[in-house]
């Protein structure tokens, strides 16, 4: 580790998700450190016990594998600084807990829940944010020695002045000074012996060599009681990065809790993890261009975490969907048939040509979750009503849409050889012999091959697709349609 090597972290939580704001943290961590060829690590913050999810680990390992944010080092890679998972450094929290307890920054409580719940009630009942009292600061050595080894349980406190201010600096927010008569004695360490999130941070980000902290500006208003951690050590404090909330309208941040999409949700709806990587890399960022299609290599070039903006970021399901779409077509065909090829099966069990079904669904797809509800009716024909033959531009009528199906019929029947170039020109000239419009030949046919409104494909492509029997039985079953209601 060089003194100036930038090395970040993606600390998540196992919950068992990827929240899209985590991995917006992990995503911009990782472009911070390979932007300057640092190192990017992975941590596991597992210390809320209560809180344990099977296969949770599973997901964060996922998620960066699939996207690509790939960790120098980790609990499943190792690297010089671990472990990587806050659970397995419990010793190392509580000697640095008793470090700060030495120099008069800590203290042993050993309050009970009535009473913080009484302290909590009283600041209820005043309308002011609870704040731990001191009491147990006041405690003697002999009576901290008594309750210890009496087995009382405890907790360490960080012991914060109540006068005087404290100032930190946000790369994003800027300067930010507080009272310290505002500053709560957190919780270091827990009665279960495990350090809050609060205390394992700071000792962790030290430890790993940590240059640069990026998180959620949700952590914002705890930084200054991290800054007088850092100084309590003797620590240089790292540079904080603070991401803007990102929002699901104005007034609701987005929560997996509330029921908004997970990276998983994404990905299993139909969103390819490009486009949601590129999607979430603009929520909070812009290159200061209005270029907007970044793979992750040009985010590593491009991006400078001092244009993070500071607003809160709105996460806009059509904007993505549409990027989503722009990342689709971008896809090799084979490609795309590869990853659409599920979602056919999931509506059609005949054996068609699938390949000339992704050749028409390839530009015409936003998201992949969407193909079953276009291409359904190639499994079977829809119910429709007779009122879809009528088209004013196509200037079609009942009658002009069964004399145009009553003749396609026998030509079609006649082909001996069934091909997209094959119905198109006997179709073609059959428009030429009527002396109509080409919709008035055109648009009944589509109408009778798919049941439809709007299809992938035309009347040529749909029938090359469902083969000559299917086309002529659906044709028949046009022409039955229109008979009663002529
Ligand atoms: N474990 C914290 C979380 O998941 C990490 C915050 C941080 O990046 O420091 O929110």
């Amino acid at each position: 580790m060089g003194e100036n090597r930038v090395r970040t972290r993606f600390a998540p939580s196992p919950t068992g998700y990827m929240h899209v704001g985590n991995l917006r943290t992990a995503l911009y961590a990782y472009l911070i450190a390979k932007h300057d060829n640092g190192d990017f690590l992975l941590r596991v913050e597992d210390t809320d016990q209560e809180r344990q999810v099977e296969g949770a680990l599973d997901v964060i390992y996922n998620t960066l594998k699939i996207t690509g944010l790939k960790h120098d080092e980790g609990p499943d890679i190792g690297g010089p600084v671990g472990p990587y998972v806050q659970s397995e450094r419990k010793p190392i929290y509580i000697k640095y807990a008793k470090k700060l307890i030495d120099k008069g920054e800590a203290y042993y409580c050993f309050c009970d829940k009535e009473r913080l719940d009484m302290l909590r009630e009283n600041a209820n009942a005043l309308n002011r944010p609870f704040k731990y009292d001191k009491h147990c600061l006041h405690l003697s050595k002999e009576e901290i020695e008594e309750k210890l080894a009496s087995g009382i349980p405890f907790v360490i406190r960080q012991n914060n002045p109540t006068t005087g201010t404290t100032t930190f600096d946000d790369e994003i927010f800027g300067k930010i000074t507080v009272d310290n008569s505002e500053l709560d004695d957190m919780i270091l360490i827990k009665s279960d012996g495990f350090p809050t999130y609060n205390f394992a941070n700071v000792v962790d980000d030290h430890l790993m060599g940590i240059t640069h902290v990026v998180r959620g500006s949700e952590y914002l208003s705890s930084s200054p009681k991290y800054n007088r951690l850092y100084e309590a050590f003797g620590w240089q404090i790292p540079k904080y990065i603070h991401c803007p909330p990102i929002m699901k309208d104005s007034q609701h941040k987005l929560s997996k809790r509330n029921g908004d999409a997970s990276f998983e949700d994404l990905i299993e709806k139909g969103y390819l993890k490009d486009a949601i990587m590129n999607y979430i890399a603009l929520l909070g960022w812009n290159p200061g261009t209005t270029e907007e299609i970044f793979s992750l290599e040009d985010l590593v070039e491009k991006f400078d975490y001092r244009n993070i903006n500071k607003a809160p970021a709105i996460f806009d399901i059509t904007k993505l969907t549409w990027m989503n779409g722009e990342y689709i077509r971008m896809l090799p065909l084979e490609k795309f048939h590869e990853l659409a090829l599920p979602y056919y099966k999931q509506v059609i069990t005949k054996d068609l040509d699938f390949m000339k079904i992704s050749e028409l669904m390839h530009s015409r797809t936003e998201i992949l979750s969407e193909i079953p509800e276009h291409v359904d009716f190639f499994e079977s024909l829809p119910e429709y009503s007779a009122e879809m033959y009528i088209h004013k531009k196509m200037k079609t009528t009942y009658q002009n849409s069964l004399e145009s199906l009553e003749k396609a019929l026998p030509i079609l029947e006649g082909l001996n050889e069934w091909t997209f170039e094959s119905i198109q020109n006997s179709m073609m000239n059959l428009v030429k012999e009527m002396g109509v419009k080409n919709g008035v030949v055109l648009w009944p046919l589509r109408t009778a091959v798919s049941g439809k409104q709007f299809t992938p494909g035309g009347a040529f492509e749909i029938a090359d697709i469902l083969g000559k029997e299917e086309t002529l039985s659906r044709i028949k079953v046009g022409i039955e349609k229109l008979k009663q209601v002529q």
